[in-house]
C-alpha cells in the first residue's frame, strides 16, 4: 500500500487520499479572450509525463486540505509532499514544456 505524507496530518494510508491531477495548471485569467482549442487545452491535456511528475492531492478522509506530491509515476516513489505554497527551487524551474 502507498503511504502518502499529508503535510498537515503525517503519513497514512492512500484509501484516506483522492486523486486532484496535474499541479501548477493556473486558470486563465481571461477566458473568454481564448479560443474554443485554447479553452479546450486549458480543461483537458495534460502532460502525462513519465517520471517525476507534480500533482494535486486532497486528503479526502482527514484533514480535507489539497497539497501538492511530486511522485515518479514509473516507480510510485514519492518524492516530497508539501503545501500548495510552499516555495522550491526543484519545483520553480519545471516548465510546462517539459
Ligand atoms: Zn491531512
Amino acid at each position: 500500500m502507498l503511504l502518502i505524507a499529508c503535510p498537515y496530518c503525517g503519513e497514512r494510508a492512500e484509501t484516506e487520499f483522492s486523486y486532484g491531477g496535474e499541479a501548477g495548471i493556473a486558470r486563465p485569467k481571461d477566458p473568454h479572450a481564448l479560443s474554443d482549442e485554447q479553452w479546450a487545452d486549458y480543461l483537458f491535456m495534460r502532460k502525462n509525463s513519465r517520471g517525476m511528475h507534480r500533482e494535486l492531492w486532497n486528503h479526502a478522509q482527514g484533514c480535507r486540505r489539497w497539497f501538492e506530491v511530486e511522485r515518479d509515476t514509473v516507480s510510485y516513489v514519492i518524492k516530497e509532499c508539501y503545501e500548495i505554497a510552499t516555495p522550491a527551487t526543484s519545483r520553480d524551474n519545471q516548465s510546462r514544456a517539459d
